[in-house]
């Protein structure tokens, strides 16, 4: 019987939960034995009760719940041969030999490097007298499937990345009930939202409540965006308006990269218009909670692709994950997916705004 194994990596986010329900669900619908692999690659590397087989009634309840109930990791050893050594060691002495990670563009990078060097860890294996030859030719190969797990839908080649709706959910309603007393004092509030380097909940969460300004990493607001913004923001309150809301992304910047803390635009909004200004950091609870609908759906769909996915995947294809392009659940190159991911956080640093807008994709250049 064929072991898939299933794992969490990197920051969490809602929705992991329903995708590790759905790969173990399928895998065991499919005839194969699931796993799972807790606390991310520090479970693969120290093994033992990290690596545990997982029944269809282990993961009930699980489709709503928010964060990753199999724990999640940063993991430095593995990030160097000799950890991932143990790892593939670890998967061989429980019979894995196909593994699906939800995760960032770190841990699925990770992953296709631990794919690809394989074959040389079997052999130094064999060599170390770790594992026998027959063993090395029954596990000649290693199956992998990206899910891509992340609240910043900041993973390129897809529209969704699991977990950006509930985040952004969260953040909607979070201004909506700032949003009521700052109508009542007619005060001003800096709501900083996550995305270091990505925009994108920051956009969407600017759109979705209709605040006043955003400034978001992939474009940087003109030179003089200090004046724009306080004239926009007083042509809003001349207009009637009782209440002013500017979404910060945690990464703003200027034009020459220099950071756009939130108390720079509530010293702005206090001294030159005399609003009653306060700050509110949303920080973690935008990670937390459940899943909203959409993380629901796209973590079950995605999971049932990933199991099919591997079992479909040959020596020969290129490591794949599991995207959402127009509605369609589709598997994409990781390694293509990965570069372009990289390529925005490259654009920025070199200050090709214009490129940064383009590899984000429509909703941004709009
Ligand atoms: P994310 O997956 O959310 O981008 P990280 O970049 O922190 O988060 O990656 C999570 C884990 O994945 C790391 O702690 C490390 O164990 C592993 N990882 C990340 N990048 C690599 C890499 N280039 N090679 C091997 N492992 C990696």
């Amino acid at each position: 019987k064929k072991r898939i194994a299933v794992m969490t990596s990197g920051g969490d986010s809602p929705g992991m939960n329903g995708s590790v329900r759905a790969v173990v669900r399928m895998a065991i619908d499919r005839g194969c034995e699931a796993y799972c692999v807790y606390e991310g690659y520090e479970g693969l590397v120290q093994g033992g009760d990290l690596i545990r087989q997982a029944q269809w009634e282990d993961v009930r309840g699980w489709l709503s719940e928010g964060g990753t109930l199999i724990g999640t990791a940063r993991c430095k050893a593995f990030t160097e041969r000799p950890g991932r050594l143990k790892a593939a060691k670890n998967m061989i002495d429980n019979g894995i030999n196909a593994l699906v990670i939800c995760g960032g563009d770190g841990s699925l990078t990770g992953a296709d490097t631990f794919r690809g060097e394989w074959p040389s860890l079997l052999e130094e294996l064999v060599k170390n007298g770790d594992i026998s030859t027959e063993q090395q030719k029954t596990f000649q190969y290693l199956n992998i499937v990206g899910l891509v797990g992340s609240i910043d839908n900041d993973f390129a080649d897809t529209d969704a990345t699991i977990g950006c709706y509930s985040s952004l959910g969260r953040i909607c309603e979070a201004v909506d009930y700032i949003d009521a007393t700052a109508f009542s004092h007619q005060r001003a509030f800096v709501v900083e939202v996550m995305g270091r380097h990505c925009g994108w909940l920051a956009l969407m969460a600017g759109v979705s409540t209709g605040a006043d300004f955003i400034l978001i990493p992939e474009s940087p607001p003109d030179r003089d965006w200090e004046d724009q913004m306080c004239d926009i923001i007083s042509r809003h309150r001349k207009l009637g308006k009782r209440k002013t809301i500017v979404i910060v992304a945690e990464g703003a910047h200027d034009l020459d990269l220099n950071r756009i803390s939130p108390t720079k635009v509530k010293d702005l909004l206090s001294t030159r218009l005399r609003l009653d200004t306060r700050i509110t950091t949303l920080g973690h609870v935008q990670r937390g909670g459940n899943a909203c609908a959409y993380d629901r759906q796209l973590s079950t769909l995605q999971g049932v692709e990933a199991v099919n996915a591997v079992l479909e995947a040959t020596p020969e294809t290129p490591s794949k994950f599991i995207a959402i392009i127009e509605n369609k659940i589709v598997r994409n190159p990781l390694i293509e997916a990965v570069k372009s991911t990289q390529e925005v956080a490259e654009a920025i640093k070199a200050k090709d705004f214009k490129r940064a807008l383009d590899l984000r994709g429509p909703e941004f250049a709009e």
